[in-house]
């Protein structure tokens, strides 16, 4: 994979700017990889020109026949997965098996987005006798993305291929960390067949995100990144009078009972708390452990020995990230928690200056303290213990954030009690990850999402489009004096 320069992408063509650049460093070695622009609100302009100019055309394109480019772009997703799973690695550090997986979640909205045309039906009905009415999907224009770096495909593919199929034109405005994806998404795209201005690329960081929020021709902005900025875009843009769609970051709770089932619960609070070295917004990061879990939290320790740096766990984003994780571990030990499996300090050899942080387990930690309330965004799972079903649901309930939760036991009735009651837009039953896939829709709750609708799956449909609502009357034996 070698991309020297990461350019924007306007009108189905790579163009490099005038700009300033920044450097682009792999987590896996910290070599630098490439650079990326900084662009400006001058190339905002033009690229939003072109994507009006192409709007023009792309949304008087029938439905099934937008569609069938995402059939193409499927397989093409299939046939590059070995190349776009190398980029990821390089840009963001995480092991190949797991950038096979974000390819593959990228296949799955390719298979959504190209069954648009199964899925979206005008509302027809007659209403009374002889008049009927009838509500259709109009596109909005030219929309906008940004997104962040821990999935430098699957996420700025939740955004752009629903809203392409719909009849809109995106501008995309990928992490700056890792901008890799969204060069290799173009240049799929227009193989796929998408016509120029369709897609486009702006790269940048906070100054050409306020330029999109600002945009008056920008009719939708959804962001994924951090709650703080999530709060910044989303007060910005709808300042602006623009629909959004603002996702924040996480903290997410599982809570453990005595009766769940010991190696399906370790293995899979493992996976969830390492995978992709604990930089997904889903991860499992506090565990409340009700009663004697004691063994269960052994067999934990245990899992977590398996988890090698620069093998089955991948590198963190940065140097910065590596030092943030490591001090809220030394915070917690020095507050008074336990540390049971310690990731701080891990070299891997080789990779000598790759940015690693090892599997970590803490236990007895307390709800208030910093690595128990705030996203570590690392490969860190917190204990909190508890020997009341009731106060783990509170300590759940306290967070700011509300992306996922989950609940392992064998009993259903438990399951249900928990489930119902935490405060998490998407919650598990013995699943540490529970993204729910399409059609079914993605987004939390509380700090973890501002805006109203979820970002995938049928409720995006939603979000990218206006109803236009036609009551038409023809019958000359209709009721005269209809909405009179
Ligand atoms: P980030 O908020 O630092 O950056 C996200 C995007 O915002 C980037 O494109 C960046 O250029 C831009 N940005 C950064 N600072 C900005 C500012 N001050 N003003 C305007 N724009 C700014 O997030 P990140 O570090 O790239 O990603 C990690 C975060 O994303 C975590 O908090 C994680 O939980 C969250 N995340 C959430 C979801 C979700 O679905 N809720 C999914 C993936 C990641």
């Amino acid at each position: 994979m070698n991309i020297s320069s990461v350019n924007n992408f306007v009108d189905g063509k790579f163009s490099d700017s005038s700009s300033n650049k920044l450097d682009v460093w792999s987590p896996i070695n910290g070599k630098k990889i490439s650079e990326v622009n900084l662009s400006n609100a001058d190339e905002l302009d033009k690229i939003v020109s072109s994507a009006q100019n192409a709007f023009k055309s792309w949304s008087q394109i029938v439905l099934k026949d937008r569609a069938k480019i995402f059939y193409k772009f499927r397989d093409l997703l299939q046939k590059n997965i070995d190349d776009l799973a190398v980029a990821i690695r390089e840009e963001n550090g995480k092991t190949i098996v797991e950038a096979r997986a974000e390819v593959m979640n990228g296949i799955e909205l390719a298979e959504f987005a190209s069954s648009m045309p199964q899925i979206i039906n005008d509302e027809i009905q007659v209403v009374s006798k002889g008049v009927e009415c009838r509500s259709s999907h109009y596109p909005l224009g030219v929309v906008g993305s940004i997104t962040p770096f821990n999935f430098p495909i699957m996420v700025p593919l939740w955004t752009i291929l629903n809203s392409i199929v719909l009849g809109n034109t995106m501008i995309l405005k990928p992490s700056e960390k890792t901008p890799l994806g969204a060069t290799l998404i173009a240049k799929l795209l227009t193989e796929a067949g998408l016509p120029n201005g369709v897609f486009n690329i702006i790269n940048g960081d906070k100054n050409i995100v306020e330029a999109m929020c600002n945009h008056k021709s920008i009719k939708a902005l959804t962001f994924v990144g951090s709650t703080k900025v999530a709060k910044i875009v989303y007060r910005s843009a709808t300042a602006s009078l623009k629909r959004c769609i603002s996702l924040g970051g996480a903290k997410n709770h599982l809570i453990l009972l005595p009766d769940a089932h010991k190696d399906m619960a370790a293995n899979d609070i493992i996976n969830s708390m390492s995978g992709c070295a604990g930089q997904r917004c889903m991860a499992a990061s506090a565990m409340v452990a009700v009663g004697d879990t004691q063994s269960i939290i052994e067999k934990i320790c245990e899992k977590a020995l398996t988890v090698i740096p620069g093998k089955n766990l991948g590198a963190v984003i940065s140097k910065e990230s590596k030092s943030r994780i490591e001090k809220y571990i030394s915070d917690a030990e020095k507050a008074g928690a336990k540390v049971l499996v310690d990731g701080r300090g891990v070299i891997v050899e080789g990779k000598e200056d790759g940015y690693y942080v090892g599997p970590t387990v803490i236990d007895y930690a307390k709800p208030d303290m910093a690595i128990a309330k705030e996203e570590v965004f690392g490969p860190v799972l917190v204990i909190i213990r508890t020997n009341d079903i009731d106060e783990a649901i509170a300590i759940e309930n306290s967070s700011n954030y509300g992306n996922a939760s989950s609940v392992y036991t064998q009993n259903g009735n438990l399951s249900d009690y928990v489930t119902k009651r935490v405060s998490a837009g998407m919650v598990g039953v013995n699943i540490g990850v529970p993204v729910p896939k399409e059609p079914f829709s993605f987004g939390g709750w509380n700090d973890s999402r501002f805006g109203a609708g979820d970002i995938t799956g049928k409720s995006s449909i939603y979000f990218w489009t206006k109803l236009k609502k036609r009551t038409t009357k023809w019958n000359p034996e209709a009721k005269k004096d209809w909405m009179t």
